[in-house]
């Protein structure tokens, strides 16, 4: 692989190589991969449906060390949505039913490159289905904390790959810190520290375009919790532009539940850095996020390309919800978060706008 990157902490300065085990600077701040990419899209033509056909942006060094279901290249499916055609990226189509799978696949290949045997890691539930599955594929040990409140089919598939499961009593939060207190002797697989993880929930960006053939979307619609999949697709969509692949950065509208929403509340008051907040119950746990490690940078991201941050309630979620359900589509009630965020964006966009939204989470395992 000729692709070069290093580990930088954009705070301090501090910068390591690709191939150290490492998931933060020594001063403790957040990670980034930098790198520049190369692609030609010319070779995609020969190469399967699947995010590796990207191989040469994607950060893992060695082709044995590739771990994957052949997941990906998920149908870019046109429908109508409050009167407009909307572009929906089905990732509730991934083996282990949501976009996760994208960064678990990239993030588990550079463990394997690592040669890290055991990892630990926590979610609200999807992001710890991915790691274990994606570590039962590598033979990989995991111990993977989710909060006692998770959907019982979520820690039922969790447990099912053979991770090692911690129901942790109490809210987000405290998984969070039993996992980080765990990661001081095991590597931490956590999609919201670990960089390489974004470098694989970038390919929605690569897809997008390629489906649309090469074309930006004028606005991406997503639901944010800690922000994997919004800043995946803005590294995947600046990466593009810089390549000249695309013309133009797609405005990236990013969607939170009024239960929980440190991220567009911050918005609404132009700060660029979030104030944790008390979470209300939400039928959205898989965004019950009340202090996103990375909530300035999904700030800046929002900002930068002139999104927006809008927040919607949960009886709109739940109509979503049934309304797609009623289409045939059946998702779990966070990914309608992105739907009824479609809705509420409509009025505010150009009727000629090319928009597109993800259905991040499938609905055979939510409540
Ligand atoms: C994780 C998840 C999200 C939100 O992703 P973040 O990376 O936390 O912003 C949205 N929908 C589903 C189904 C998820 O599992």
């Amino acid at each position: 692989m000729s692709l070069s990157y290093r580990l930088i902490c954009r705070e301090s300065g501090e910068n390591y190589s690709g191939q150290e085990p490492r998931w933060r600077s020594d001063s403790g701040g957040l990670l980034h991969l930098s790198l520049t990419p190369q692609l030609d899209i010319a070779l995609l033509k020969t190469r399967k449906p699947t995010l590796w056909r990207y191989r040469e942006v994607i950060p893992i060094e060695k082709d044995e060390n590739i771990i994957s279901f052949e997941e990906g290249f998920t149908p870019l499916l046109p429908l109508e949505i409050g009167g407009r055609k909307i572009y929906c990226k089905q990732d509730h189509l991934f083996p282990t039913g949501s976009f996760k799978d994208r960064g678990a696949s990239v993030l588990i290949s550079k463990v394997k490159e690592l040669g890290i045997d055991r990892v630990v890691q926590d979610s609200s539930g999807n992001a710890g289905c991915a790691v274990a599955a994606y570590c039962a594929r590598a033979g990989i040990r995991c111990d993977i904390f989710v909060p006692q409140s998770t959907s019982p089919a979520k820690v039922s598939q969790i447990r099912s790959y053979g991770a090692k499961l911690h129901l942790v009593p109490g809210s987000r939060q405290d998984t969070a810190e039993a996992a980080m207190k765990a990661a001081e002797k095991f590597y931490y697989a956590s999609h919201c520290w670990n960089p390489f993880f974004h470098h694989g929930t970038k390919t929605i960006a690569y897809e997008i375009c390629e489906q649309l053939e090469w074309q930006a979307p004028d606005a991406v619609i997503l639901p944010v919790g800690n922000g994997s999949l919004l800043l995946g697709a803005y590294i995947g969509f600046q990466e593009l532009h810089q390549m000249h692949l695309i013309q133009k950065i797609p405005k990236l509208i990013g969607v939170q539940t009024r239960a929980c929403a440190p991220i567009a509340n911050a918005y609404q008051k132009h700060q660029k850095e979030i104030t944790p907040i008390k979470t209300k119950p939400t039928v959205a746990e898989g965004i019950a996020i009340a202090a996103p490690i990375r909530g300035r940078e999904i700030l800046a991201a929002v900002y930068e390309t002139n999104g927006l941050m809008l927040t919607v309630s949960e009886n709109q979620i739940l109509a979503a919800q049934r309304e797609m359900a009623l289409r045939g589509f059946y998702l779990e009630a966070t990914a309608a978060v992105a739907i009824a965020g479609v809705k509420k964006y409509l009025p505010m966009s150009e009727t000629q706008d090319l928009l597109v939204t993800v259905f991040t989470g499938h609905g055979l395992k939510s409540k």
